[in-house]
């Protein structure tokens, strides 16, 4: 069962995206390009709005990179967060650049006053705020009370949005980043039970994209299965677009995407044919082509067994020498020749879909 959050509104007309509540789960990634490069961080999300990035971060370290912004949003079809810490000043020129949220911590950037000034600002304009807790930016007192925990996490939280809502501020997206997988799903948990403000959950500097897929899926897929999470976001050192594919391929695992499913078997002695360039080549056309199509594929390495291990598939082919038999629903069809599987594949897939 999901946990029921508050619905928070990110963007205005076509571009808008609702977090939060029964909405689906949003998948989010940060440009890596400097924002005050305009072509760039275009391009950049372009590639990713084209990945099935949902709402997308830069960040906003000057005002070269805040005035760039009302030129970004003219081009882009996602809503546009802005990423500042510490200055107030930066917050209201994103605002006013017509960024649709804030990434700001309102207990980072100065005197209530700077504080009240944003918030004014985001009523004005109906900008959500997330607050991003991060393990390695807790203030002093916290950490001294609390060491480098969970709870730390979760009660900085606390004070963070306890400002906001003594300012009846109340649109508000909260993540308790941690690169520690037991004590991120440990903060995740608690403000899971104490907040109604949607969560944006993920681990941070998971590391590269091999490793970082896999302590992101366990930790995001842990925390999703438990009904917690509003929108994801898979930290990668590598291109963004990585983070969306993964995003993607987390939620799918967990029902919550609809994307092909491709079932393909490890091989082993049995395979004889050339498997592997086919699956690729299906699995990279399938997600291109029908990203949003729940068809399921099986690429098999062999006849004996192939067919009845998928026998979920829609369809799918198990190899055999120099050949390969054609099935659906584990029934066999035809044989396809080895040089033909992809292309005749492709084929009965798109007449399958069609
Ligand atoms: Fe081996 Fe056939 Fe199973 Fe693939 S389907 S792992 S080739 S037995």
């Amino acid at each position: 069962m999901r946990k029921s959050t508050k619905e928070v509104i990110i963007g205005k007309g076509p571009k808008q995206i609702k977090i939060g509540s029964s909405n689906a789960i949003a998948i989010q990634s940060m440009c890596n390009t400097r924002t005050s490069d305009v072509a760039s961080t275009v391009a950049q999300i372009k590639r990713l709005e084209k990945a099935g990035c949902n709402i997308i971060r830069v960040a906003v370290l000057n005002f070269e990179d805040a005035y760039a912004i009302k030129e970004i949003v003219k081009e882009i079809n996602i809503p546009l967060v802005a990423d500042i810490h510490f200055d107030y000043k930066l917050a209201i020129a994103s605002i006013e650049a017509g960024v649709d949220k804030l990434r700001i911590n309102p207990g980072n950037i100065g005197s209530i006053e700077n504080v009240k000034k944003v918030v004014e600002k985001c009523k004005e304009y109906q900008i959500p705020i997330r607050i991003g807790v991060n393990l390695g930016s807790l203030n002093k007192e916290i950490e001294e009370k609390y060491g480098r925990s969970a709870k730390a996490l979760f009660e900085s939280a606390k004070e963070h949005v306890s400002i906001l809502e003594q300012l009846d501020f109340k649109d508000i997206v909260i993540s308790l980043k941690a690169s520690n997988l037991e004590m991120c799903i440990e903060a995740y948990k608690l403000a899971s039970s104490f907040f109604d403000y949607p969560l944006h959950v993920g681990i941070t500097e998971a590391g590269s994209n091999y490793a970082g897929t896999i302590k992101s899926s366990i930790g995001i897929g842990i925390l999703l299965n438990e009904g917690i999470g509003d929108t994801i976001r898979v930290s990668l050192s590598d291109d963004p677009v990585e983070e969306i594919k993964a995003a993607k391929e987390i939620l799918s695992c967990l029902n919550l995407y609809t994307k092909p499913t491709i079932t393909s078997c490890p091989t082993c002695g049995r395979t004889q044919f050339n498997m592997l360039p086919i699956l690729n080549e299906i699995e990279t056309w399938l997600n291109n082509t029908y990203p949003n199509n729940r068809i399921h594929v099986a690429i098999m390495g062999c006849a004996v067994n192939g067919p009845g291990e998928a026998k979920d598939a829609d369809i799918g082919i198990a190899g055999g020498i120099g050949e390969a038999l054609l099935f659906k629903k584990g029934q066999i069809i035809r044989k396809i020749k080895e040089e033909n599987i992809i292309e005749e594949l492709k084929q009965e897939i798109e007449n399958m879909i069609k």
